[in-house]
């Protein structure tokens, strides 16, 4: 009884078929859509390679598909692999042994920190009166897809 990650839906199909989000085309790969959580009309950008999301107008934010069901449907995590088909009741993984993690704690501090030290910049211009350029927006996506990818790397265990 395991998350098989190979079994996660497409973002593409899960954003459109299974949350019925309409989905405008933004900077790839990027797609703005209507937030859920905050009722606003195109504020969530949603990364169509890695399901990675992120609200401008609430900030509720995730690194994938599995993050957006379960924030969406207050589903726990084995709950939204369920739902996603992603969860394995037996097989051949039962028996195996734990996959080690890409990183190891200290590692993944270490990527969160420089992470965030990003958005601090950010933050830091905002508070100054400096209009963010795109791209530092778009690096802040980023850093939400990156932390996103640790967080993942930890489910996987
Ligand atoms: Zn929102």
């Amino acid at each position: 009884m395991s998350y098989d990650h190979t079994l996660k839906p497409d973002p593409l199909e899960f954003y459109q078929d299974t949350e019925g989000l309409v989905l405008q085309p933004g900077k790839k790969p990027w797609s703005q859509t209507s937030c859920r959580f905050c009722n606003s009309k195109d504020n969530l950008a949603i990364n169509v390679d890695d399901g990675g999301f992120h609200c401008w107008g609430c900030f509720v934010n995730g690194g994938d598909v599995i993050d957006y069901y379960r924030q969406a449907h207050d589903a726990s995590f084995e709950e939204a692999c369920r739902a996603l088909g992603c969860w394995v009741e037996s097989g051949p993984k039962r028996n195996a042994k734990r996959a080690k993690p890409v990183v190891n704690a200290l590692q993944a501090l270490h990527i969160l920190h420089s992470e965030l030290m990003i958005g601090y910049i950010v933050v830091c211009d905002l508070r100054a009166g400096k209009q963010p350029p795109d791209c530092d927006v778009d690096r802040l996506a980023v850093v939400v897809s990156r932390v996103g990818a640790v967080l993942e790397a930890y489910h996987a265990q």
